[in-house]
């Protein structure tokens, strides 16, 4: 991603995080005829480097930042992935870290943080209160909170993403981009990078539409969007999408700017739609993504059965974090393991019995 170092807001050479970015645009072909839309793109960001969701890019762009202004240690307030970013890009840069997440996290999540040697802290509340402490904490001690005293430098590196986007299509923005909101960061910068890309004549300044996704069980922002709402109304999370689990999202009303400005949509899904998306993008392209991609997926299928997004279309998909860190979610959702003995008569009887093997090939 440090290709686009002059649009990011460092002042020297980026120091932390040299390797994150540029990661794969598949073109979807599978899930585009399962979807019922003529061209789909998934923009991979669960095999970002190091830890695997998008937030490597705003924590390298961050802790570069935190290093040139004589930051020791570095902080944040997560729903889990910028914890697990923040860790391990402290511990590789020599940074003391802390991070302080909701005690209710999935497993790998919480080990994916302290296994970088992080001090972890739990917090018994929803991150909303993680984020208000984490607050008082910025405001007491001279550390670098990369997503409260240095959130401008975090947010920019949200833009990555869209650059990444527009290069790989070949110097072009996608008509249609969809992503996944917590706190509605992301979206907003990924319309700034085309817009960038558009001023500085790299790309036409053709319209692109922006739509947000977010699960049913937090869904402040696409609640507002649906009713044609400027602003929206926070609200108490339950869902298993817990990365995307803010009822107060610090960029909701800009979100909802953008989505307006570019006749985008937003909608929200159950967490078996989340299921659902999981193994749809799973089954059809072989890209295994946390419970965030399975709410992308998700809102994606429904904005196209609406005509929402045209049949005639092309779109992105922002999927923006791995599923091997959020196996809770789909622990039991997935089918079942046959055990046999090493035997090809055992093996031959299976195949004729209930287990349909032959007919899913
Ligand atoms: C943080 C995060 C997002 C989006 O976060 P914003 O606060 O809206 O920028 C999306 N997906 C995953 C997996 C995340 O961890």
């Amino acid at each position: 991603m440090w290709r686009y170092r002059e649009l990011l807001p460092v002042a020297g050479e980026p120091t932390v995080g040299r390797q994150v970015g540029f990661t794969p645009l598949v073109k979807a072909d599978r899930l585009a005829k399962r979807l019922g839309i003529r061209e789909l793109w998934i923009k991979n960001d669960a095999v970002n480097y190091p830890t695997l969701s998008f937030k490597d890019r705003v924590v390298s762009v961050a802790l570069s930042r935190s290093k040139e202004l004589g930051f020791k240690t570095v902080a944040c307030a997560s729903t889990g992935n910028l914890a697990n970013s923040v860790a391990a890009q402290a511990a590789s840069a020599g940074l003391e870290a802390y991070v302080f997440i909701p005690a209710d996290l999935e497993q790998g999540k919480v080990l994916n943080s302290l296994v970088y040697g992080a001090n972890v802290i739990g917090i018994k509340g929803h991150y909303d209160e993680v984020n208000r402490l984490c607050a008082e904490i910025a405001g007491k001690y001279g550390w670098a909170f990369v997503n409260v005293n240095m959130r401008p430098y975090y947010a920019e590196g949200s833009k990555s993403m869209g650059y990444e986007i527009a290069e790989q299509l070949g110097w072009r923005a996608p008509q249609h981009t969809v992503i996944p909101m917590a706190s509605g960061s992301l979206l907003t910068k990924i319309h700034k990078s085309y817009q960038e890309f558009a001023k500085l004549g790299l790309i036409s300044e053709s319209r692109w539409r922006i739509h947000g996704a977010q699960a049913t069980g937090c869904s402040p922002i696409s609640v507002a969007q649906k009713a044609g709402l400027d602003f929206f109304k926070p609200v108490k999370p339950n869902t298993i999408a817990k990365s995307l689990a803010i009822g107060t999202p610090a960029d909701g009303f800009y979100s909802l700017r953008v989505m307006k400005e570019t006749g985008g949509h937003a909608d929200d899904v159950t967490d078996d739609e989340i299921r659902e998306g999981i193994k749809l993008l799973a089954e059809c392209e072989g890209i295994f993504a946390e419970t965030a991609g399975g709410v992308t997926v998700g809102v994606a299928k429904k904005l196209i059965a609406a005509g929402k997004i045209p049949a005639g279309d092309s779109a992105v998909l922002c999927i923006t974090g791995n599923g091997l860190k959020t196996l809770d979610a789909v622990v039991g959702h997935c089918g079942e393991t046959r055990e046999i003995k090493p035997s090809l008569r055992e093996f031959e009887a299976l195949l004729d019995s209930d287990f349909k093997l032959a007919a899913r090939s």
